[in-house]
């Protein structure tokens, strides 16, 4: 079967990151972006330049670091937005200006103010002016799927006459059925002369649960382009989940005749840093990314997966990253396991910083056995913060006092501690033993997923 090449446009950092509550830093941006890199996206959607100085830095920076995918950024229709969102790309490699413009009769009546000729004109102009500064160009017109078909139809033909490369079609407040967003595609397709030059893309929202579905209908009915967000955050209800149009994808490749270039095993990865960062958990039924998705508690299904996993599974853990839980740290290899855990959970380390997350790491699991995700993270985040604090840590052979914690910790039963107590447990081993002086009880520690 032939397949057609899907492009992903991620938006985590913008349509995700104007989520409640899902803010982010410059700093914890880049690292996100760096992570999408390892993912494999194809276009980051950095920012959206001109909303904020702090966006402007993250779009920047990003350009400036992450090399290999197309780095957008987003910008109303007008010179001042399209001008800034081309000073902040400057540096990428591959820069494309995101343009966009509501074009639903209750938007233009409502919220412009502006009648369909000037939202035409205004489109026009602004999908010319970006194109004079960069030949990558998405428009998006915006409540595509409330807008008049004859009129969308005569919006996109004036933005592609304009030089749009990529045609976005926003089911901004996801309002729409699959069968309609498929057919809604399919008319484009059918009646604008010129869209067979450009990619047409889907952006849909999760109002009703059907955002996944929809970029899925659009796919089928000729879109090559998919915006989407890891965990499916976003305005209101989200946007559609990155990880699970990927694996819709990947695991019914029967039905869908479409690849994209997603390395599914960093999913995981990617969605526990941006839990993480943002720290709003993944729901735990979350389809792919939830940590019950791969959990089996009912005695059939155990009994099924232990005769043959492919009874109750359609696609591995290992597929989307999910660390294998039999994972053993010895204490030899502990370091290294260590780190490949951490890298799991989507943090990678410099040696010095390792040092202190091992050496920290040690004082717990001396003390908890069976040392959880949530306590690994918390831990990270103690580190990562000492360290943005600007702390310098000490050197891996600087001989420090034996802590309190550890020497008062035998024997104590906290297998079940909650994340924020081991968390003081981490706070407390800070000032700690050097790495030489750890004990060997931790060759045999389990990890729990
Ligand atoms: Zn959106």
């Amino acid at each position: 079967m032939d397949r057609a090449r899907i492009t992903i446009f991620d938006t985590t950092l913008r349509d995700g990151e104007q989520s409640p509550g899902c803010s982010m830093n410059v700093q914890e941006k880049l690292r996100l972006a760096q992570q999408l890199d390892r993912l494999g996206v194809d276009v980051i959607e950095a920012g959206f330049p001109i909303a904020s100085d702090g966006d402007f830095q993250a779009v920047q920076k990003i350009a400036a670091s992450v090399r290999r995918p197309i780095i957008a950024g987003l910008a109303r229709a007008c010179t001042g937005d399209v001008d800034r969102a081309w000073q902040a790309l400057q540096g990428a490699a591959h820069p494309r200006i995101h343009v966009f413009l509501a074009t639903s009769d209750i938007h233009l009546k409502y919220k412009l103010r502006i009648t369909r000729e000037q939202c035409l004109e205004r489109a026009r102009d602004a999908v010319r002016h970006a194109k004079s500064l960069c030949a990558d160009v998405e428009f998006s017109p915006e409540d595509a799927t409330r807008t008049d078909v004859p009129f969308l139809c005569q919006v996109v033909e004036a933005v592609i006459a304009a030089g749009a490369t990529t045609v976005n079609i926003p089911d901004t407040v996801g309002y729409t059925m699959p069968e309609e967003y498929g057919q809604l595609i399919r008319t484009l397709r059918e009646k604008v002369a010129g869209i067979d030059k450009v990619t047409i893309s889907t952006h849909c929202h999760n109002d009703l649960g059907l955002a996944v579905a929809n970029s899925l209908a659009g796919v089928q009915n000729g879109a090559r382009q998919v915006e989407c967000t890891i965990n499916g955050i976003g305005e209101r209800a989200g946007n559609a989940s990155l990880e699970e149009v990927v694996m819709a994808m990947r695991v019914r490749p029967d039905h869908y005749a479409f690849e994209t270039g997603v390395a599914s095993e960093q999913i995981f990865a990617a969605s526990q840093m941006l839990a993480e960062i943002t720290r709003v958990p993944v729901q735990p039924n979350k389809a792919i990314t939830g940590r019950n998705a791969f959990a089996h508690e009912a005695g059939i299904h155990q009994d099924g997966m232990l005769k043959n996993p492919l009874t109750y599974e359609i696609m591995t853990p290992q597929s989307v990253g999910v660390p294998d839980s039999r994972l053993v740290l010895g204490k030899h290899s502990g370091r290294h396991a260590l780190a490949l855990r951490c890298e799991q959970l989507g943090h990678q380390f410099e040696r010095r910083e390792l040092d202190e997350v091992y050496r920290r790491f040690v004082v717990i699991a001396d003390r908890i056995k069976k040392v959880q995700d949530s306590h690994l993270l918390e831990l990270i985040q103690d580190v990562t913060n000492d360290n943005g604090a600007g702390q310098k840590f000490p050197p891996a052979a600087t001989p420090r006092p034996f802590p309190r914690a550890a020497a008062a910790g035998a024997g104590a039963n906290s297998a079940d501690l909650h994340p924020a107590q081991v968390s003081g447990i981490a706070g407390q081993a800070k000032m700690t033993i050097p790495f030489s002086d750890h004990h060997s009880e931790q060759e045999d520690y389990l990890w729990g997923v």
